[in-house]
């Protein structure tokens, strides 16, 4: 029974990344070097528009990073949604700053634009908008907000590879950062990796300097620049945040396949849209315009309507049941006991993320998964709801 199990994820690491892999192992050099040069330049030519990329080891230190670069300091406050992973808010208290959080739009399952002005006070900072499942929040509205009361906007761009909204590709925008996440589920993945993206000199030159103990010069550099190897100045207390060669060297291979792998989750998020349409649930909020949008579908969300007796809970116990995994994105930071008691947070001041909640789950959607794993999964949507 066990043995027929879906799981709700598994990377797809083809035979070409494990021989990347064996190449860096083999060459001498396994921490931060070219590899990781080279990661990052073709990251920033597939974002194109002259952004600079920054490997890191995570996305949650790329936040950190980009917020330090960004001078968010104690007290500030920062604008995020309510649901979101507690990365996104966690990264904001490292710096002694506060997120301040917003509830989303059902429509789209991203921050409310609509309730962000009013969340702003004198100590407000900054905004991290998160293109949550991959579906673009609007940058436009927002950098219009930022603009208007001098905010700086950090994108997590976690599930957002590639995501477009108005033709413009998320990481072009004239937000200050953007960082996307290399994590295992994600849409590419370096085991455990991030990418920091801005067009901001200053912005980046910080990141560099933070990612790796504050030290003014890199890895790489102080091992191939004539300078010796010795000499270096610390000009703050950094971090170690940087990303392996290894890891870079899984990158490389992914992100030449991102839109071999875009196209394969779109064909599949399709096919569950069309096959799931006239059962007794929420479809995924789709692209406002196909011509000029596009989802990166990292995620396939259903919610149950109301008119389904069984709970939550319940449904995702009869898929596991009938061998299928499933998971849920995410439990609203409200309801979690360290952002609820520390910011007093109750559903109330949250309905959406609330109601979202309750009724939510995330279907099984990846690339290693057969048309007949889908069938599957379809199947026993269709057993339980009919
Ligand atoms: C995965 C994720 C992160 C963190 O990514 P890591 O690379 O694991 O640090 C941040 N924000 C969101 C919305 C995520 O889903």
């Amino acid at each position: 029974m066990m043995n027929n199990f879906l799981p709700f994820a598994i990377p797809d690491i083809g035979a070409e990344e494990i021989a990347a892999v064996v190449e860096t192992m083999k060459s001498g050099w396994i921490t931060t070097g070219p590899k990781t040069k080279e990661f990052e330049q073709t990251f920033a030519a597939f974002i194109g528009n002259n952004v600079e990329a920054i490997a890191v080891n995570s996305a949650t230190s790329g936040l950190h990073l980009a917020l330090e670069a960004c001078g968010i300091g104690l007290n500030d406050e920062v604008i995020i949604p309510v649901l979101t992973f507690t990365a996104t808010a966690e990264v904001i208290r490292y710096l002694g700053a506060h997120p301040v959080f917003v509830d989303c739009d059902l429509n789209t399952l991203n921050i409310d634009v609509e309730q962000i002005e009013q969340k702003i006070t004198p100590r407000t900072k900054a905004i991290i908008p998160v293109h949550l499942a991959g579906l673009a929040c609007d940058m436009e509205a927002i950098l219009a907000i930022a603009k208007k009361h001098n905010l700086r906007v950090i994108e997590d761009a976690a599930h957002a590879l590639p995501s477009k909204i108005n033709n413009t590709l998320i990481g072009q925008h004239k937000s200050d950062v953007i960082v996307y996440s290399f994590y295992a589920t994600k849409t590419i993945t370096t085991g455990e990796g991030g990418m920091i993206v801005t067009n901001d000199a200053k912005i980046a030159k910080r990141c560099k300097t933070m990612r790796l103990h504050g030290i003014d010069r890199d890895a790489f550099d102080r091992y191939t620049s004539n300078k010796p190897a010795w000499q270096y100045d610390i000009v703050a207390p950094g971090y170690k945040y940087n990303l392996s060669d290894i890891a870079s060297s899984i990158g490389i291979v992914q992100l030449s396949k991102v839109d071999l792998f875009h196209e394969q989750r779109s064909k599949m998020a399709a096919k569950y849209t069309r096959e799931l349409a006239n059962l007794s649930i929420v479809l995924p909020p789709q692209v406002k315009n196909s011509h000029t949008d596009t989802h990166a579908w990292h995620l396939y969300i259903i919610q149950l309507e109301d008119t389904v007796k069984l709970s939550r809970d319940q449904f995702i116990q009869q898929m596991s049941d009938n061998g299928i995994g499933t998971s849920v994105h995410f439990i609203p930071l409200h309801l979690m006991s360290y952002w609820k008691n520390q910011y007093n947070l109750t559903s109330a001041q949250f309905p959406q993320a609330t109601k979202y909640f309750n009724r939510a789950l995330s279907l099984p959607l990846y690339t290693k998964m057969t048309a007949a794993d889908q069938d599957k999964v379809i199947g026993v949507i269709k057993k339980i709801l009919t």
